[in-house]
C-alpha cells in the first residue's frame, strides 16, 4: 500500500497552494523530515489542519514534490492518471491533426497537472520522461492510464533522477512494439532523425521547434550561419532547408559530427558543403576573429552549465562574454539567436546580459522578436517558473 501522511505548510505557503501553487517546496512545510519513502501522498493542511491539497513525495532539485488536486476526495488512481491525460491530450489535437509535424509534447508535468512527469509524442511512439523516483512508482498506473487513452505503436520511458547508474533498462523500452532507430519525424516538413534508445537524449529538442521554424522561414535564405553548441545540427539543419548559403556547426561532443551528418542526410543535404567542427566553442571564436570570419546569423544556444577542458560556463555567470564573443563575428545589420533554457533566471535579467554586452562592445542592438516555451510545453499561470525557455532574435543595427 501506498503511505499517506498529512504535513502541516507554513502561513506564507498555505495562500500559495491557495491560488493553485502546484510546487510543494521544502521551505513550504513545517515538518519537511516526515517525508521518507518517494511516492507518498501528501495532504496538505493549515495550522488549524484544514486541508488545502494533496500531492505526492518526489525529490527533484526544484522541490520534494507536486500537488495533484485540491480536491480532498479524489484519490490517484489510475482513473485519475486517466482523466489528467486525456485533458492533456484534448490540448494536442490541433498537433495530432498536422501531418508537417509529428513529434510534440503531448504531456508537460505541472502544467498538465502531475508535474515530475513528461510524455513526448514521436511518430507513433510515446517517450515518459520520469523525473524523481517518487513519480517512478506511479509508472504502473501511468502506463496502463496511458495504453488506455492513446493508441501507440510503443512506448519508451527515460529515467532522469539518480537512479545510480541504473538510469537504462531493457534499451528504455516499455510496452507495445519496439521502434526502428533511427525514428524519422517531422517538424514543419523538415526530418529529424531520433532514438527513443539511446541516452537521456533523443537527438532533438522540441521545445526549439518555433525557433528552428522561424530561423527557416524568416532569417535563413542566403545567410551564412554559425550554429553553435550545435549537439545534433538541428537549428543548421533548419536553417539550410530555409535556404542558408551555408552552416557551420560546433560542439564539443566527438558524436555530434556524425549526428549532424545524420540530420543533414535524412533531409537530402548534402553535409559535405556544411562545416562540422568538434571543438570548444571558445576556441572557435578566437579562430574565427583570427580568421576575421563573420556570420549574417549566429545561434547561441549553451547549456546551463558546462565543464571542458579549458573552460567553466555556467549561463548566470558568463552569458554577457558569451555574447560579446558572439557579437564580434557577427557581420553588420546580422542576426544572434540568443538562447538559454536555465530556469534559474527569468526573461528581463536575460535582456540584461544582452544589454551589458552590446553596451560593453559599443554596438547598437534591436530586438526583434522573443520566444518562450511551445504551446505544447504547458505552463500553468500559477507557475510561470515552469516556463524556462528564453530566446531572443537580436538585430545588430
Ligand atoms: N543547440 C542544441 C542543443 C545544445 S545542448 C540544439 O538545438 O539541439 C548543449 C551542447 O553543448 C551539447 O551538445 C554539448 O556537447 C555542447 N557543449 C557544451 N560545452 C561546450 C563547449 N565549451 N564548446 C562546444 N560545445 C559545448
Amino acid at each position: 500500500m501506498r503511505q499517506e501522511i498529512t504535513l502541516t505548510v507554513t502561513d506564507k505557503a498555505k495562500a500559495e497552494f491557495q491560488r493553485g501553487f502546484p510546487l510543494i517546496a521544502k521551505e513550504a512545510l513545517e515538518d519537511a523530515d516526515q517525508l521518507t519513502q518517494e511516492g507518498t501522498i501528501v495532504n496538505l493542511a493549515d495550522k488549524q489542519g484544514k486541508f488545502l491539497a494533496k500531492g505526492y513525495y518526489g525529490k527533484q532539485n526544484k522541490g520534494y514534490g507536486w500537488v495533484l488536486t485540491r480536491n480532498k476526495d479524489e484519490a490517484i488512481s489510475q482513473g485519475f492518471m486517466e482523466r489528467t491525460l486525456s485533458a492533456a491530450l484534448d490540448q494536442r489535437k490541433s498537433f495530432f491533426n498536422n501531418p508537417d509535424t509529428t513529434a510534440f509534447r503531448v504531456f508537460n508535468g505541472e502544467g498538465d497537472g502531475f508535474g515530475g512527469l513528461t510524455i513526448d509524442y514521436y511518430a507513433g511512439f510515446y517517450l515518459l520522461n520520469w523525473y524523481s523516483e517518487g513519480v517512478y512508482t506511479f509508472r504502473d498506473e501511468i502506463i496502463a492510464a496511458l495504453g488506455n487513452v492513446v493508441d501507440a505503436k510503443g512506448i519508451y520511458q527515460k529515467k532522469r533522477f539518480d537512479t545510480k547508474g541504473q538510469y537504462i533498462e531493457d534499451d528504455d523500452f516499455v510496452a507495445g512494439e519496439r521502434g526502428e532507430f533511427p525514428l524519422i519525424v517531422k517538424e514543419n516538413g523538415v526530418n529529424f532523425a531520433v532514438y527513443l534508445n539511446d541516452g537521456a537524449m533523443t537527438g532533438i529538442f522540441l521545445d526549439q521547434r518555433d525557433v528552428r521554424n522561424a530561423i527557416k522561414e524568416k532569417y535563413a535564405k542566403g545567410k551564412t550561419v554559425l550554429n553553435t553548441f550545435s549537439y545534433t545540427g538541428a537549428f543548421s539543419v533548419a536553417a539550410a532547408a530555409g535556404g542558408a548559403v551555408k552552416t557551420t556547426s560546433v560542439d564539443l561532443a566527438k558524436r555530434s559530427s556524425a549526428k549532424t551528418i545524420e540530420q543533414f542526410s535524412v533531409n537530402g543535404i548534402d553535409y559535405e558543403h556544411q562545416d562540422i567542427l568538434v571543438m570548444d566553442v571558445f576556441n572557435y571564436f578566437k579562430y574565427a576573429k583570427r580568421k576575421e570570419l563573420k556570420f549574417d546569423l549566429v545561434v547561441l544556444d549553451p547549456p546551463s552549465f558546462a565543464r571542458s577542458k579549458k573552460y567553466t560556463f555556467s549561463t548566470a555567470k558568463d552569458y554577457t562574454n558569451l555574447m560579446k564573443e558572439a557579437i564580434a563575428i557577427t557581420e553588420q545589420k546580422g542576426m544572434i539567436v540568443a538562447s538559454t533554457n536555465s530556469a534559474s533566471f527569468g526573461m528581463k535579467k536575460f535582456k540584461g546580459f544582452i544589454e551589458k554586452a552590446f553596451k560593453e562592445e559599443g554596438k547598437k542592438y534591436r530586438i526583434v522578436e522573443e520566444y518562450t516555451l511551445p504551446a505544447d510545453f504547458r505552463v500553468r499561470k500559477e507557475f510561470k517558473e515552469g516556463d524556462y525557455l528564453k530566446v531572443l532574435f537580436v538585430e545588430l543595427v
